[in-house]
C-alpha cells in the first residue's frame, strides 16, 4: 500500500461531505475514509475498521467538533439497523444535503453547469417519520417468543425491532398483534441456517386513505397452520385483505417468490392519491410514501405543461399511477411497465378512475419504445421514472433520436440521473431539477427534472 494506514490506527479527520448511503467522508492525504454516523464540518477521532489500497473506514471514537446540525436520533435502533442513516441530522439541515447530492452527482458525472439551470429547495414533509406504507419483515423467534427484524447494515444480519418510526403506526400495530397470533397458533418459523421451516416474511401494505392492511405471509412451504394463521389475522381491525407467497429462494434480500395465493377477505386495497384511487395488491409496485407520492406527481404535472393535446409517454409506470394522474389533462397517455401484473393492474386501474385516454402495455422500455417509434407512434412528453440503474445508453439513444419535446424524467439515483442527462446533454436542455424527499431519515433522494429540447443540434 502506498499509504501508511493501517488497521486500528486513530487519527483526527475532518469530514468533507456525505456519500450516497449517508456516512460522511474524509480524506487523508488523498485517501477516502468513509465514517458512519457523522456530519460535513465536523472533525472526529476515528479509529480504521478496514484499509486497503483506494478507501479505508473508520469508526468514531471521539467528536472533537460538532455540526450544529446534529440531533439526537429519536430511534433507540438507531445505528445498529442499517435502514435510517441520516436519523442523527436535523431535517432541514438534511433536505438541504439531499440537494447538494444531486449537484455534485451532476459536477462528477457531466459537464453540465449546474448554475445554467434552476435547482429548487428540497420538498420535505411536515412530519417525517411514519410515513412509509409497506413492510416487509424478516421472522424470527429470541427466547421462545416471535419478533420482526430488519437487517443490519453491511453484515446484513437481522437485528429485533420492536417498534419502527418511519414505518406506519397502523402496520406497527398490526404486526404486534400478529406476532401473539402466530405463538399462541405455534406456527413454525423458517430458519435459514437449516433452510427448514415455514414462514419467512411478513409483509404488509397499508392505504393512508382507508387505514386498511393488506397483509402477505412470505412462506418456504405449504402448511396448514398458514390457513389457520390468515383467518385469526383477518379478524384483525385494520386487516382488509389476506394472502400467502411460496419463496424457496437462499438468496438474502429477495422477499417474494413467483406463486401468490389470495387466502382471506378483499383481493385488494385501495389507496387514494389526489383525485385518483389505485389498487394495491402483494407484489405489484407502488411508491413508499403516499403523502409525498402526491407532492411528487404534482411536480411531473407541473413541469409536463399539458394542454389537452399532447401523446403522453409513462415509461416504467408500474401500476400506472403518474399516468393516470396526468391523463386528464392529455390527449392519450401510453405506458410501458415491464412487470406483468403492475401492467394488468395498471389497465383495471384506468378503469376504476373511469380514464379511457390511457394504455398499458408489457415490455423492456428499451425494446419497446424503438419499436412503437418504428410503427410511427408519436410522443409529444416522455415520463421516464426507471428504478435505481437509472435509463441506460440503448434507451437515452432512442430519446435522443426519437427528438421528444420535453422529458419528464423522475429519478430515484442521482448518480445513474447524471450519468443518463452527460448521454441527454446532446439534444436536451436541464430547465429544472425539483428534489423531493420521499425517505426521510435515509440518504435516498429522488427528483423530478424537466429537459427540453435543444431548438438545434450543437455540435
Ligand atoms: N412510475 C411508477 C413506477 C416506478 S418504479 C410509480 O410512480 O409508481 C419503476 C418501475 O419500472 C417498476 O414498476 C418496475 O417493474 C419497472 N421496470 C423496471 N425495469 C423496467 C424496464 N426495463 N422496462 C419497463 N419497466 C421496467
Amino acid at each position: 500500500m502506498n499509504h501508511e494506514l493501517r488497521i486500528d490506527d486513530e487519527l483526527i479527520v475532518d469530514i468533507k461531505r456525505l456519500g450516497i448511503n449517508g456516512e460522511g467522508i474524509a480524506f487523508y492525504k488523498k485517501l477516502a475514509i468513509f465514517v458512519d454516523g457523522v456530519i460535513p464540518n465536523e472533525q472526529v477521532k476515528i479509529k480504521l475498521t478496514k484499509v486497503d489500497e483506494k478507501m479505508a473506514f473508520g469508526e468514531v471514537v471521539e467528536l472533537i467538533k460538532s455540526n450544529s446540525a446534529r440531533i439526537t436520533p429519536k430511534c433507540p435502533h438507531y445505528g445498529v439497523c442499517g435502514a435510517c442513516q441520516t436519523a442523527h441530522i436535523n431535517y432541514e439541515k438534511m433536505l438541504e444535503f439531499k440537494r447538494d447530492s444531486i449537484i455534485e452527482a451532476l459536477t462528477r458525472y457531466t459537464t453540465i453547469n449546474p448554475r445554467s439551470f434552476e435547482i429548487r429547495k428540497t420538498i420535505g414533509m411536515d412530519d417525517p417519520y411514519h410515513y412509509r406504507n409497506k413492510a416487509s419483515l424478516q421472522v424470527k423467534s429470541v427466547a421462545n417468543e416471535t419478533k420482526v427484524c430488519m437487517l443490519q447494515k453491511e453484515s446484513n444480519m437481522p437485528v429485533v425491532i420492536d417498534d419502527c418510526n418511519v414505518q406506519s403506526e397502523t402496520i406497527n400495530k398490526v404486526v404486534k398483534q400478529i406476532l401473539k397470533i402466530i405463538d399462541k397458533l405455534e406456527v413454525p418459523l423458517y430458519v435459514p441456517k437449516y433452510n427448514r421451516g415455514v414462514l419467512r416474511y411478513i409483509v404488509c401494505r397499508v392505504s393512508y386513505a382507508t387505514n386498511q392492511v393488506l397483509v402477505c405471509f412470505v412462506c418456504n412451504e405449504k402448511n396448514s397452520k398458514i390457513k389457520e394463521l390468515a383467518i385469526e389475522t383477518s379478524k384483525l381491525e385494520n386487516v382488509a385483505s389476506v394472502y400467502e407467497n411460496f419463496n424457496t429462494s437462499m438468496k438474502d434480500g429477495i422477499i417474494f417468490g413467483d406463486e401468490t395465493n389470495h387466502l382471506c377477505k378483499d383481493e385488494f386495497i385501495i389507496e387514494t392519491i389526489g383525485d385518483y384511487k389505485f389498487r394495491l395488491k402483494p407484489t405489484t409496485f407502488f411508491q413508499l410514501n403516499t403523502t409525498q407520492t402526491k407532492k411528487m406527481y404534482d411536480e411531473v404535472k407541473r413541469l409536463a405543461k399539458l394542454s389537452f393535446k399532447e401523446t403522453v409517454l409513462d415509461a416504467y409506470c408500474g401500476v400506472g399511477t403518474i399516468g393516470l394522474y396526468i391523463a386528464k389533462m392529455a390527449k392519450e397517455v401510453i405506458g410501458i411497465e415491464y412487470n406483468k401484473e403492475s401492467v394488468e393492474q395498471a389497465n383495471l386501474n384506468a378503469t376504476l378512475n373511469k380514464i379511457k385516454n390511457a394504455k398499458f402495455l408489457q415490455g423492456d422500455t428499451a425494446e419497446l419504445l424503438p419499436k412503437l417509434i418504428s410503427q410511427g407512434q408519436n410522443f409529444d412528453v416522455a415520463i421516464v421514472d426507471p428504478p435505481r440503474t437509472g435509463l441506460g445508453e440503448t434507451l437515452c439513444k432512442t430519446l435522443l433520436n426519437a427528438k421528444i419535446k420535453r422529458i419528464i424524467y423522475v429519478s430515484c439515483n442521482p448518480s445513474t440521473f447524471a450519468k443518463d442527462l452527460a448521454i441527454l446533454d446532446e439534444a436536451y436542455t436541464v430547465k429544472q431539477i425539483q428534489p423531493i424527499d420521499m425517505f426521510p431519515q435515509t440518504s435516498l433522494v429522488e427528483c423530478v427534472v424537466l429537459l427540453e429540447l435543444k431548438s438545434k443540434r450543437q455540435p
